[in-house]
């Protein structure tokens, strides 16, 4: 395997040849952006990618690649091969959120989901618009541009990141065979920060996150007889009580975890002792070991309150929405580092830990390649400067699945388009 920073003679072909690829831009971003504000205008909720999917697979015949539409339902794969070479793999997400959009943007999505359950308003909150357009566009860019690299670009489009269960989906449908074998894969996200950014991190740079549903089982009766109760109540209480001390107790220092109960419910009257109660919590942790402790001390600590209680039977412990680490190859990122570094100059740094969570690395730990997953700014820089000096950044700038998130649109697609050809020309470039 290739990692490592990029040699001086090697940094030189490089530059030359993200600059040869590059310079195909200006005729590309006019349909990019336009791509962009119809994705917008049209959001999907996940696994009901439909319409963004054959819009992406119709650019991806365009620009010459072989596709694969329809795996793991709407996902959509380009491959794009070009001589003898390692592969490459870019992954964008594609869905969207059940948010009513208030940005007053002139392209703001209107749609009304009217699939059963999830009946309201559709938004592309988290920006997965921005990852599709700016896909596209450098999957177009480097078909455009053969003589410059060398070796196979695979682009996968996926679904329903926000369920947690779109790479899943793609995984459990054949994705490693279409994809075959991989040297690296990459993806990006557009974040809070000033559009035109670039920030990478090497390690840990997302949370694993977990929930869990736990019932503890109790025995009902009238609330002026406790003595013939096992009140799931009280139960629940001592349970919820006694986490607070996973991570203060459990934890080292140094590491860091979240443990928040989100959900308590139990009994409908008030002098009627329910038999059983449900408690729902999420857990984020930034490596496996302190994963692996937390969730097991969850586990006793329900376990043993259950039978400090009398409870008449087991607890039912069921974990879902689960996401894993995204942990950044250290060889993987610091070559890519080197690279935005080289072309960005000062638009380029450190990407601080972040503590929401992503399913994109379950492609490659499942195909077996190193990764990297970096950041780009998606807010119009003077606006973030000025919430920046007047100590407004949290209050002012609106983040991502909120209903005002609204990337500008340029410098925001350039920059994406350019960090992913730069990123992928860092494996590729003659
Ligand atoms: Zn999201
Ligand atoms: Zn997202």
């Amino acid at each position: 395997m290739t990692t490592g920073p990029v040699g001086t003679s090697s940094a030189a072909a490089l530059s030359g040849a993200a600059r040869a690829v590059l310079g195909g831009l200006e005729p590309v971003r006019g349909w990019v952006e336009e791509l962009y504000r119809d994705v917008h205008a049209h959001p999907e909720l996940p696994h009901q990618e439909h319409r963004t999917a054959a819009l992406v697979a119709a650019r991806l015949r365009d620009a010459g690649c072989e596709v694969h539409e329809g795996v793991g339902g709407t996902g959509v794969v380009g491959v794009l091969r070009n001589g003898p070479g390692p592969a490459v793999l870019l992954r964008a997400d594609m869905d969207a959120l059940p948010v009513r959009e208030e940005t007053g943007l002139p392209y703001a999505s209107t749609v009304i989901s009217e699939d059963g359950d999830d009946e309201g308003s559709v938004m592309h909150a988290c920006g997965h618009d921005v990852h599709v357009a700016c896909l596209t566009g450098a999957v177009t860019l480097m078909a455009q541009g053969p003589d410059q690299w060398s070796g196979t670009l695979v682009a996968v489009f996926q679904p329903a990141e926000e369920t947690a269960d779109g790479a899943r989906a793609m995984l459990d449908d054949g994705l490693a065979e279409i994809v075959g074998a991989v040297e690296v894969a990459m993806a990006q996200h557009v974040l809070p920060m000033p559009a035109g950014f670039v920030g990478s991190r090497v390690g840990a740079v997302l949370s694993a996150a977990d929930s869990m549903r736990i019932t503890v089982h109790g025995r009902g009766a009238h609330g002026s007889m406790p003595q013939a109760a096992v009140d799931p109540v009280v139960l629940a209480a001592m349970i919820v009580v006694r986490l607070q001390t996973v991570v203060a107790r459990e934890v080292a220092p140094g590491d860091s975890a979240v443990l928040t109960v989100g959900s308590i419910a139990a009994g409908s009257k008030s002098n009627v002792i329910p038999d059983h109660a449900v408690l729902q919590l999420n857990v984020r942790t930034y490596d496996e070991a302190t994963r692996t402790t937390v969730l097991a001390a969850i586990e006793r600590i329900v376990r043993a309150e259950c039978q400090a209680s009398g409870s008449p039977a087991d607890p039912e412990l069921e974990l879902f929405d689960r996401y894993p680490l995204t942990e950044n190859d250290a060889g993987v990122t610091d070559r890519v580092a080197g690279a935005f570094a080289a072309f960005f100059g000062d638009r380029a740094g450190v990407l601080p830990q972040q503590s929401a969570s992503e399913d994109f690395s379950d492609i490659p730990r499942a195909l077996g390649a190193p990764y990297t997953y970096w950041g780009i700014g998606g807010i119009d820089p003077a606006a973030y400067s000025r919430a920046e000096k007047a100590g407004r950044v949290s209050q002012d700038i609106p983040v991502n699945h909120s209903a005002g998130f609204a990337p500008v649109i340029q410098p925001t697609l350039d920059t994406g388009i350019q960090a992913l050809v730069v990123a992928t020309l860092a494996w590729l470039h003659r």
